[in-house]
C-alpha cells in the first residue's frame, strides 16, 4: 500500500477477542494501527504476534479517561462482552460504555475521524419480536443484572446518533450478535468457550435452564469482514446495522454438536438459568446484505472445528498447570 493511502486507525479493546482479529486484519491491509486496551478481559497474548510489526502500536489505557491521539478512524470495541465479566464490576461496565463512548466521540470530533461503535444484540433485551430487525426498540430490564451492559450500550448508541445530529460526526453503529472463534478467553464464561473447554477436558457440559433458549452464532472471520465493510460504506449508511449469522440453535443443540465434533465423552448437566437470560435471539440481516453485499460464509461445523483447534492448547496446558485463570 502506498504511504498516502495508509490510514491511522485506533482500535479500542484491541487486545480482546474481536479486537485482536480486527487489528490483525488492518495490519495485514497495511494500515497504521493503534491498539488501546486496559487488559480487563483482553490479553497481550492475543496481539503478541503483531508487536514486531512496524505498523502496529499498543497502548495500555482505560477509555473511561480522555485520550489524545491523532487518527483517521476509530473502532470502539472496548467493553467486556461476557455476562460473567460485565456483571463482575457493573459500575465499571456502564462507565466503559458511556464515558468511553463520550471520550472516543470527543476524540473523533476533534480530529474529524470516522467512528465505529461495537453495539450489541443485547439492546433488544429479551426480545418480543423474532427475528430482530433494526427498527425494534427492544425489551430491556433497566434494573436487572444485565442492565449495566444493555443500557450502557443503548446509551452509547444515543450518544453516537446525537454526536452525528449535533456535531456532524461520521458514525457507524454495528449491532453484533453472538460471535465465536479462536482467541475467545477460555475462561470467559460465554457458552461456546465453556462448552468447548468442558468437552475437551471430558468434564460435564453445563446447560443453564432447560437448554431450549436459542442464540445464532457467527464465526469471527465473517464478523471482521462485516466490520470493515460497514466502516468503509458510504457516509449516509450510519446503522444501527445487525451483524450476525441467522443460523439459530438451542443451547442443547450446540452442546450436542460440540460433544460430537470434539469426540468428547462429556455428559450434559443442567444448572439454574441466570436472571433475564434472553429466550430467543436471531438477527434479521437483510439491511447488511442489501447495503454491504455481505453475508456470513463460515458454516457452524467448520467454525467450531477451527475453534476447537484453538481451545485444545489450553486443555493441554491445564493438564500440566493448575494456575490458569478461572472465571470470576
Ligand atoms: P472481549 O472481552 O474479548 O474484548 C473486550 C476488550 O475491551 C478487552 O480486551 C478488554 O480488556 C477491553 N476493555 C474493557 N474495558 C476497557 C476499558 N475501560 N478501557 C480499555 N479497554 C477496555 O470481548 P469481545 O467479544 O472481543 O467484544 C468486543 C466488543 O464487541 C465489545 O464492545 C462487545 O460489547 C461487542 N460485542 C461482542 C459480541 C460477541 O459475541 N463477541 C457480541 C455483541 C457485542
Ligand atoms: N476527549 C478526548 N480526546 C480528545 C477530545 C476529547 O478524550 O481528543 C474527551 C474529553 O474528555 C471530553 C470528551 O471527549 O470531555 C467529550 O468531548 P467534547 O468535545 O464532545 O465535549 P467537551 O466535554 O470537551 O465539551
Ligand atoms: N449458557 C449455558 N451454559 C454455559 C454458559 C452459557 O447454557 O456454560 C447459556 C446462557 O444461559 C445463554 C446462552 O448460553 O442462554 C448464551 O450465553 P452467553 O453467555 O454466551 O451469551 P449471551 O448471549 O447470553 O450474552
Amino acid at each position: 500500500m502506498k504511504e498516502h493511502h495508509r490510514k491511522r486507525i485506533l482500535v479500542t479493546g484491541g487486545a480482546g477477542f474481536l479486537g485482536s482479529h480486527l487489528c490483525e486484519r488492518l495490519v495485514m491491509q497495511g494500515q497504521d494501527v493503534l491498539c488501546v486496551d486496559n487488559f480487563y478481559t483482553g490479553t497481550k497474548d492475543n496481539i503478541a504476534h503483531l508487536l514486531d510489526c512496524a505498523n502496529f502500536d499498543l497502548m495500555r489505557h482505560d477509555v473511561t479517561f480522555p485520550l489524545y491521539v491523532e487518527v483517521d478512524e476509530i473502532y470502539n470495541l472496548a467493553c467486556p462482552a461476557s455476562p460473567v465479566h460485565y456483571q463482575h464490576d457493573p459500575v465499571q461496565t456502564t462507565k466503559t460504555s458511556v464515558h468511553g463512548a463520550i471520550n472516543m466521540l470527543g476524540l473523533a470530533k476533534r480530529v474529524k475521524a470516522r467512528i465505529f461503535q461495537a453495539s450489541t444484540s443485547e439492546v433488544y433485551g429479551d426480545a418480543l419480536v423474532h427475528p430482530q430487525k433494526e427498527d425494534y426498540w427492544g425489551h430491556v430490564n433497566p434494573l436487572g443484572p444485565r442492565a449495566c451492559y444493555d443500557e450502557g450500550k443503548r446509551c452509547a448508541e444515543t450518544l453516537f446518533v446525537d454526536y452525528r445530529r449535533q456535531h456532524g460526526l461520521s458514525i457507524k453503529i454495528a449491532r453484533i450478535f453472538n460471535t465465536y472463534g479462536p482467541r475467545m478467553h477460555p475462561c470467559d464464561g460465554r457458552v461456546i468457550s465453556n462448552f468447548m473447554m468442558q468437552a475437551l477436558a471430558g468434564k460435564p457440559i453445563t446447560i443453564y435452564g432447560d437448554g431450549l433458549q436459542t442464540r445464532s452464532f457467527c464465526y469471527v472471520d465473517d464478523m471482521i469482514d462485516a466490520f470493515i465493510r460497514l466502516m468503509n460504506s458510504p457516509e449516509g449508511i450510519t446503522g444501527p446495522m445487525n451483524l450476525g449469522n441467522p443460523h439459530e440453535l438451542s443451547m442443547l443443540d450446540i452442546a450436542r454438536r460440540i460433544i460430537e465434533l470434539t469426540g468428547s465423552s462429556s455428559e450434559i448437566v443442567f444448572a439454574p438459568l441466570p436472571m433475564d437470560d434472553p429466550c430467543h435471539r436471531q438477527p434479521d440481516i437483510r439491511f447488511a446484505i442489501d447495503t454491504l453485499g455481505w453475508k456470513p460464509e463460515t458454516g457452524l461445523d467448520e467454525g467450531l472445528n477451527r475453534t476447537a483447534r484453538y481451545f485444545r492448547r489450553f486443555t493441554q496446558e491445564a493438564a500440566v498447570r493448575s494456575d490458569l485463570p478461572l472465571p470470576a
